[in-house]
């Protein structure tokens, strides 16, 4: 009976499934003894108000370089996201990000620029989440205020009224939160006001392409829109060039992140730029308390 599939099919059939599955199991293996291994490095893409381009914030973007070679975050997140890896990972970036905000603040004072850490439902989904970010902010000194926590809509939305208790508990110590991605989920908007939100990052999908018609325009305005008349704070993702900043600056999104201002960046590099750009403009270095 086997015969009449044909035994080229089903080996391969089977073959690329076990490889999928082997794959993803040398992927887990391998991230589990990341952090150990020092394998796992943070690049910073600074974030910056659309008219002037100054850098008011820093997104913390995980990296991993395993002995074969960097594997990018959109391979292994997902998998680290499926395995449960990444609560840990997690834990560990989210208390370098806290180090990296008492870093920031002992240079700049006030004039500091925020971290935004992206944070994974799979996290949300750990009880002792809460208690481990206390104990983090608490060991690092860092400022929950100045820490940004964002979340993919998709993941977000999965499952709200779960989320909700969470994401109440988290801003309940001060952190704040965005919506990662907005516009690629589904989100309903009646959902959207029941969450502790401060900040939506559009989507580089509604970025794409902007300049070159007047659909893409017309999608744009109506995502800007919608996030004005929800109170919250608008970051466009993935701007590419110039005529991009501009339209975005025609329809109030305050600011903005891509290619065109920054790559992301190593840490000596993030604190060259903006100790360059507070030279230039004169901003205080640190702020008089
Ligand atoms: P994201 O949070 O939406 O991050 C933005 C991604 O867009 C980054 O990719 C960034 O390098 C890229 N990007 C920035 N500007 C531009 C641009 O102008 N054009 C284009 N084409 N791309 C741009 P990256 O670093 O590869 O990260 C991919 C995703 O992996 C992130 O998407 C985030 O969802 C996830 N990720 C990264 N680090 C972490 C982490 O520490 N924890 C969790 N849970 N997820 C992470
Ligand atoms: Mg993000
Ligand atoms: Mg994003
Ligand atoms: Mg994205």
């Amino acid at each position: 009976a086997v015969k009449l599939h044909g035994r080229d099919g089903w080996q391969f059939f089977n073959e690329s499934l076990q490889e999928k599955a082997r794959h993803r199991l040398s992927i887990t293996n391998g991230l589990r003894l990341a952090i150990e291994r020092n394998e796992l490095s943070l690049r910073f893409q600074p974030i910056v108000v659309t008219e002037s381009g100054r850098i008011v914030g820093g997104e913390v973007l995980l990296r991993w370089h395993p002995p074969e070679g960097e594997m990018s975050p959109g391979v292994f997140i997902p998998i680290a996201e499926l395995t449960g890896a990444i609560v840990p990972i997690g834990s560990w970036v989210f208390r370098r990000s806290c180090e990296t905000e008492v870093n920031w603040r002992s240079r700049w004072g006030g004039a500091a620029p925020y971290v935004s850490v992206n944070l994974s439902a799979r996290q949300l989904g750990e009880e002792s989440l809460v208690e481990d970010f206390v104990s983090i902010l608490k060991e690092t000194g860092a400022d929950a205020s100045r820490l940004l926590l964002e979340i993919t809509e998709t993941s977000l939305m999965a499952n709200v009224d779960a989320n909700l208790r969470m994401l109440r508990r988290l801003t309940d110590l001060g952190l704040r939160l965005a919506v990662d991605d907005f516009g690629t989920g589904y989100s309903s908007l009646s959902q959207l006001t029941r969450l502790p939100v401060n900040v939506l990052k559009i989507d580089r999908a509604f970025v794409d392409g902007i300049e070159k018609s007047q659909e893409n325009r017309a999608v744009i305005r109506a995502v800007t829109g919608l996030g004005r008349a929800l109170g919250l704070q608008l970051v466009a993702e993935g701007v590419e060039n110039v005529e991009q900043q501009m339209e975005l600056r025609a329809h109030h999104c305050d600011y903005c992140q891509g290619y065109y201002f920054h790559q992301p960046l190593m840490m000596e590099q993030f604190i060259d730029r903006v100790n360059a750009e507070m030279n230039r403009t004169g901003s205080p270095a640190e702020e008089v308390s």
